[in-house]
């Protein structure tokens, strides 16, 4: 049994995916072809913003969005603990300092009332406050009114990380069209995956999209041998955008499959366990499906017993940032991260693609609620 069957999504589209593979071979043009702005287009079309830009993969596409905001050495980047490292890599990349923010019980994602003691703990520390990255942890969008308001008050830039968001709908908007610049992922495991490392930036606004456009390119001006900026070689291959123009193609039915798949695990497993939590007006694109249960000793016994019966089960995540060798040292909301620590010891995820069949499911809800 896969965590995440790609095979059965390949078998789906095997003979679109060659007929497009075999027209970039024949075309030629592996770099920027006329796929990659073909795809881009359609990209902004479904998520409903003016600019999509490509790039080499989603953490590549964050560290875009921070160098096209300016932001650099002084300034703090407010970033969830819960979450996966490309979140907070990307701002000592810059030379900016990441600042951790805890999240929330039930969604797993950015606390605001976190949010606004980290900035304050931030001030103290002599930084500027200067971008807040809020995660689509799982599938699920943040909680974006809160933390707009928030950005509003302390003049804060806002980049949305939907790398495993992209799609989901949160009170009549997008995932994709939130934020200053929004930013996804195209890794194959992702809702919207390619076959090797893809990634985009979002924006509504021209300056911004000018500048995603040229620090992809090495920081570009009207030339390619022109350079106005330092920037990156992070571009999406032609072969990938090809690809991917056939899997957005399906994407709408495979989100309605995963929301069927969701259902079915709630309606087994919601008296054993906790499961999980959308709140109106929002839904999930499935990234993952995430149990938390009661302590780490009952996660350990369900993980125990899935693998006895060959079914894979995966934690993510096992150890928030701020404890991580790596992060340890940067700045966080002073009251602690509580619920980050709690979580990393409860949470589990179940298989979850949208060709997961009732049989196979059956068998897991089963066993797992056993
Ligand atoms: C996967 C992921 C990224 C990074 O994407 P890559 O394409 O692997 O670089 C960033 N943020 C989150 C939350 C992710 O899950």
């Amino acid at each position: 049994m896969q965590f995440i069957d790609l095979a059965a999504q390949q078998a789906r589209l095997r003979p679109q995916l060659d007929r497009a593979i075999a027209r970039v071979l024949d075309e030629g043009q592996y770099v920027m072809g006329p796929d990659v702005a073909r795809f881009e287009k359609q990209l902004a079309e479904f998520c409903g913003v003016k600019h999509c830009l490509s790039c080499a993969n989603g953490t590549d596409a964050l560290q875009l969005a921070l160098m096209a905001l300016g932001i650099g050495v002084g300034d703090a980047v407010f970033v969830p603990s819960f979450t996966f490292a490309a979140t907070a890599e990307i701002a000592p990349l810059v030379g900016a300092t990441p600042v951790f923010v805890d999240v929330l019980p039930d969604t797993f994602n950015m606390d605001p009332a976190s949010l606004k003691r980290a900035i304050a703990q931030a001030k103290d520390d002599g930084l500027r406050p200067a971008a807040v990255i809020p995660v689509d942890l799982f599938g699920l969008a943040a909680d974006y009114d809160a933390i707009e308001a928030i950005c509003r008050e302390n003049n804060l830039k806002l980049v949305g990380d939907s790398a495993q968001g992209f799609g989901a709908s949160y009170h009549g908007r997008i995932t994709g069209s939130i934020g200053d610049i929004a930013t996804t992922s195209f890794f194959p495991a992702k809702p919207l995956g390619c076959y090797g490392d893809g990634g985009a930036t979002f924006t509504n606004d021209d300056e911004l999209a000018a500048l995603l456009d040229s620090y992809r390119v090495h920081g570009k001006g009207h030339h390619k041998y022109f350079n106005d900026r330092v920037g990156l070689n992070s571009r999406l291959d032609t072969l990938q955008a090809a690809i991917l123009i056939e899997k957005l193609a399906v994407y709408a039915d495979e989100l309605e499959a995963r929301q069927k798949v969701a259902e079915r695990y709630d309606a087994g497993l919601s008296n054993r366990y906790e499961t999980p939590y959308i709140p109106q007006g929002q839904t999930s694109v499935w990234a993952q499906y995430t149990l938390k249960t009661a302590n780490k000793a009952e996660r350990d016994a369900l993980m125990e017993k899935a693998k006895a019966a060959g079914i894979p089960t995966v934690i993510y995540y096992p150890m928030p940032l701020h404890q991580q060798k790596a992060y340890k040292e940067f700045p966080r909301d002073p009251k602690g991260l509580s619920v980050s620590e709690d979580l990393s010891q409860r949470v589990v995820s179940l298989p979850m693609h949208p060709y997961l069949d009732r049989e196979t499911q059956d068998r897991i809800i089963e066993v797992v609620a056993g």
